[in-house]
């Protein structure tokens, strides 16, 4: 989407649920006339038409242009009714809560295209919300980010930005740039007869500002890693125990536990939280020799995933030790890796000088979590600040920023001309502007709302 793209009098509709079972399902609206139309489909046109913004009305969803007198009834449902500009688009929207079945959505959806609503394309809600005023680009991307998130850390991060943080810490270091460049203006209009050009501003604001400015750079790969998650992979021989602490991480039985070696030939994903940060966590096939050729992919599978690991966990039998192929492995891997003896309960009396737990009782596991957080957040600040960034495309433009306002104390110190200084920190003001969406290209825009969901 992109502004040019935008047609404020074309009503939109789209699913706005999952497609799936469940106790209720939502058909979104918004547009010029979407209320008049939802009406021609209701059962009570006229409590429709009369109702408040902000309200809820009952009614049945019918297709009038059915061939039954009574008009076909589709489903039972309740409408929220949001006047414009007091809804989330800005617009008028009718939201229609149905049963949540895959067939009564659809029914719902169709319906509304049929009766001359275009089917909103992805993040059209948002855009429109956006365009609008009703939303700063910074809270716009949260939307996404928290749709997205997949443990609560995440989404609590994300949180923050949908309620403004990350706006509201731009818009003060702007004041600050700002300041400094109305102190500026001044001195151009009546100028003084200053030592230097820095003594024609307050240096404290503008150290103020690069501070903030690397503050927020240097959040974002604490961020990304709330956002992206880490890949972690186990790997290890066959009946190492990889499926058993696939199952103990995400507390439930996922993958098949056997004897039997080769029981794992392909792999699983799932997600799971370790302490907070999201992992994508992969169940591998056992490293073994085999004649089996789908097995044998399977290894290959196992070997390939491992190269991409942001941390490997190679599992060893804590009875048995590591053995030659174990160590062959081990010293191929490029990538970080923790070396876990498993079945402690088994083994016991043995200790490894590498971690050492049991899936069964649960021994070793907290510290098990601590070695691999220890890995993934190396040279990554997690600790939660203020205000933080949410995307890459935040990350570029806020670096930007931070190069232009250093260079203008730079220039301000070596005495440039106030022409220079005053250009360094409009183009700083320009890059955050595009931060929070007050100028931004048509391009980014439009790559932003393209990765939205339909319905948001
Ligand atoms: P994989 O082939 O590496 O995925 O290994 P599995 O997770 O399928 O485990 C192989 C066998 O070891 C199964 O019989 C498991 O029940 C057993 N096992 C795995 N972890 C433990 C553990 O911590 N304690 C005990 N006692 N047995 C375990």
């Amino acid at each position: 989407m992109t502004p040019s793209q935008y047609t404020p009098e074309e009503p939109i509709s789209s699913i706005a649920t999952a497609l799936a079972p469940a106790a209720l399902g939502i058909v979104r609206t918004s547009g010029k006339d979407c209320i008049e139309l939802v009406s021609k489909v209701f059962s009570r046109p006229k409590a429709l038409l009369e109702a408040g913004g902000n309200t809820l009305v009952y009614g049945w969803i019918v297709d009038k242009a059915d061939s039954n007198d009574d008009g076909h009834k589709i489903d039972e449902v309740m409408l929220a009714v949001y006047k414009g500009p007091k809804s989330f688009t800005g617009e008028d929207m009718v939201e229609i809560f149905c049963h949540g079945g895959p067939a009564v959505v659809t029914a719902i959806q169709n319906l509304m295209l049929k009766i001359g609503f275009r089917q909103a394309n992805r993040g059209e809600y948002t855009f429109r919300a956006y365009i609008n005023g009703k939303t700063d680009l910074t809270r716009a991307e949260a939307v996404k980010e928290i749709i997205d998130s997949h443990t609560d850390a995440s989404r609590s991060h994300a949180a923050g930005r949908l309620s403004g943080s990350l706006f509201a810490e731009i818009d003060s270091i702007k004041k600050l740039i700002i300041d400094t460049l109305a102190s500026i203006e001044v001195e151009i209009e009546y100028p003084e007869d200053e030592e230097t050009i820095a003594d024609t501003f307050d240096r404290k604001d503008i150290e103020l500002a690069i501070s903030r400015l690397q503050s927020l750079v240097d959040s974002w790969k604490g961020e990304k890693l709330y956002q992206d998650g880490a890949r972690v992979v186990l790997a290890g021989r066959t009946n190492a125990g990889k499926s058993s602490l696939f199952n103990a991480i995400l507390k439930e039985e996922r993958a098949i536990v056997s004897d039997i070696e080769g029981t794992t030939r392909d792999w699983l994903e799932s997600w799971a939280s370790i302490n907070g940060i999201p992992v994508r966590l992969f169940d591998t096939a056992g490293l073994r020799e085999t004649e089996d050729v789908v097995e044998a992919q399977g290894v290959q599978i196992s070997r390939n995933l491992a190269q991409d690991a942001d941390v490997v966990l190679y599992l060893v039998d804590g009875r048995e030790g590591l053995n030659e192929e174990d160590r062959e492995f081990i010293e191929k891997c490029t990538e970080p890796l923790i070396v876990v003896y498993t079945k402690a309960d088994l083994a016991s009396g043995k200790t490894f000088p590498s971690v050492t737990i049991s899936s069964k009782t649960g021994s070793g596991m907290a510290e098990l979590y601590e070695k691999i957080i220890a890995v993934i957040t190396a040279g990554v600040s997690t600790e939660r600040q203020q205000a933080g960034l949410g995307s890459a495309r935040q990350k570029e433009a806020v670096a930007e920023a931070l190069e232009c306002v250093k260079h203008a104390l730079v220039s301000a110190d070596d005495n440039y001309t106030l022409d220079a200084v005053v250009q360094d920190l409009e183009d700083a003001i320009d890059f955050l502007g595009e931060v929070t969406g007050d100028v931004t290209p048509d391009d980014v825009l439009g790559s932003i709302f393209a990765n939205f969901c339909v319905g948001k």
